[in-house]
C-alpha cells in the first residue's frame, strides 16, 4: 500500500490548529476536531479514494444496522415458516382432503393423497437439511491450498469462490447468499437442500391453490353472501346458494317466499372454515407465484454454474472485457447438464430417483475449496 504524501503535511496542520487554540478550548474537542479533520482530509486526499469506497463508508451504518436487524430477525423468520407452513398443513388436512375424498374418483384420491404426502415430506425435510447444515467454512489453519484473495475481516486466505458474510460474521465456501428465511447461509454444503426446498415448496403451493380453487369460490361467495345478509333487513327474501355449505332455506330453493323465515346464519364453525380456506388459497397462490419465480432465477443460475454472488461479479467482468473486445468464459460453467449433474450430486442414473425426488442427505460433489472437475462444455458426465 502507498502511503499518502499530504500525510505528514496534514499532522502538520492540525498541530498547528491546536497549538494556536490551546489554553481556550478543552482538550477533548480539541483531539475530536483534529481527529474528525484528519479523517476528512486523509478522506479527501487518499491516493486510494474512490467513489467506491466513499458509498461504503457512508453507507457501512446502514449496512450494519440491516445486518444486525437481519441476525435478529433470523429466528423470528424460521418460526413464521413453520407456523405457516403447519397451518396450511392443518386445513389442508381439515378441508381440502375430506373434499377430495367426497368429491374425487378413487384413481384421483389415491394420487392426491400420494402426492400431498410425499410434498410435504420433501418439504419438511429439505427445509430442515437447509436450516441445519453448516453452509461450509475455508480452514482458518496454515495449508498449501491454493486461494484467490485474502478475506480482510477474517484474516484468512480466501479459496476461489468463498465470500465474506456480514451477518454469520465469517467466509462461507461457494456463499450464495445469507438467507433470513433459513437463518442460515446458503453455501457449498447445503445450497442443494436450500433449492430443493423452494422447489418442493412452489409445488406443494401449485397444489394446494389448485386443488383448492373450488372450496375458495365457494367460501368466497359464501362470505360476501353473509355480508349481505348482515346488511338487509329482516323480511328481504334470500337469494343465492352456497356451495360450501347449505344456507339457504328450502322455501327459497323452491322460488317461494321466506319473508316468514328469519334470514338464515352462519355458524362459528362454517365461518371459521370459510376463513380459513380463503386464508389457505391466498397464501399459497401468493407464495407460490413469488417463490416460483425465485427458484426459476436459482435454476437459471444453477444451468449457467453460477451462484448468485457472481452472477454480479460475472456480470461487471465480462462488461469490462466487452469494452476491451473480448469475450468472457466463467470457469465453473461445465455446461449445463454437468451444471445440474454436479449441483444434484448425481452420479448414476438411479441416483435421479433416489437423490432427487427422494430424500437424500449425500454431500455435493468436491470440498468446495477447488474446482478443478475435469469437465467441460459438451462432455457430459459418464451416467
Ligand atoms: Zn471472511
Ligand atoms: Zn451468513
Amino acid at each position: 500500500m502507498r502511503v499518502c504524501p499530504a500525510g505528514p503535511v496534514l499532522l502538520k496542520c492540525v498541530r498547528v490548529c491546536c497549538r494556536r487554540g490551546r489554553g481556550r478550548v478543552p482538550r477533548c474537542v480539541r483531539e475530536a476536531w483534529g481527529y474528525t479533520h484528519l479523517l476528512a482530509r486523509s478522506l479527501c486526499f487518499n491516493s486510494l479514494i474512490s467513489w467506491d469506497v466513499v458509498n461504503d463508508s457512508l453507507f457501512e451504518p446502514v449496512f450494519w444496522a440491516a445486518d444486525r436487524l437481519t441476525r435478529w430477525f433470523g429466528r423470528v423468520f424460521v418460526c413464521l415458516v413453520v407456523v405457516l407452513t403447519s397451518s396450511i398443513v392443518l386445513i389442508a388436512y381439515l378441508v381440502l382432503l375430506p373434499m377430495v375424498i367426497h368429491t374425487y374418483a378413487p384413481l384421483w384420491i389415491v394420487w392426491h393423497l400420494c402426492y400431498g404426502h410425499w410434498n410435504l415430506v420433501m418439504i419438511a425435510f429439505h427445509y430442515y437439511k437447509a436450516t441445519r447444515t453448516s453452509p461450509g467454512y475455508p480452514p482458518t489453519m496454515k495449508n498449501d491450498l491454493p486461494f484467490v484473495s485474502f478475506c480482510k475481516r477474517c484474516v484468512t486466505p480466501k479459496p476461489a469462490r468463498t465470500h465474506h458474510c456480514g451477518i454469520c460474521k465469517t467466509c462461507i465456501l461457494r456463499m450464495d447468499h445469507h438467507c433470513p428465511w433459513l437463518n442460515n447461509c446458503v453455501g457449498h454444503f447445503n445450497h442443494r437442500y436450500f433449492f430443493s426446498f423452494c422447489v418442493f415448496l412452489t409445488l406443494g403451493c401449485v397444489w394446494c391453490s389448485i386443488s383448492g380453487r373450488n372450496l375458495f369460490i365457494d367460501a368466497y361467495n359464501a362470505m360476501e353472501h353473509f355480508k349481505a345478509l348482515e346488511v338487509e333487513q329482516p323480511g328481504v327474501p334470500v337469494k343465492g346458494v352456497g356451495l360450501l355449505i347449505g344456507i339457504v332455506p328450502p322455501e327459497a330453493m323452491n322460488g317461494q317466499s321466506s319473508y316468514q323465515t328469519p334470514p338464515p346464519t352462519f355458524t362459528y364453525k362454517e365461518k371459521l372454515m370459510n376463513k380459513s380456506v380463503i386464508y389457505m388459497w391466498v397464501l399459497t397462490s401468493t407464495v407460490a407465484v413469488a417463490l416460483g419465480g425465485l427458484t426459476l432465477w436459482h435454476a437459471m443460475l444453477i444451468s449457467r454454474g453460477e451462484t448468485s454472488i457472481e452472477r454480479h461479479i460475472n456480470k461487471k467482468e465480462r462488461e469490462r472485457l466487452t469494452k476491451r473486445g473480448k469475450v468472457y468464459r466463467n470457469p465453473f460453467h461445465y455446461g449445463r447438464l454437468n451444471n445440474w449433474k454436479l449441483f444434484l450430486g448425481v452420479e448414476k442414473r438411479s441416483h435421479w430417483v433416489t437423490r432427487v425426488l427422494l430424500p437424500s442427505s449425500h454431500a455435493p460433489h468436491g470440498d468446495g475449496l477447488t474446482w478443478d472437475f475435469p469437465l467441460r462444455k459438451k462432455e457430459p458426465l459418464p451416467v
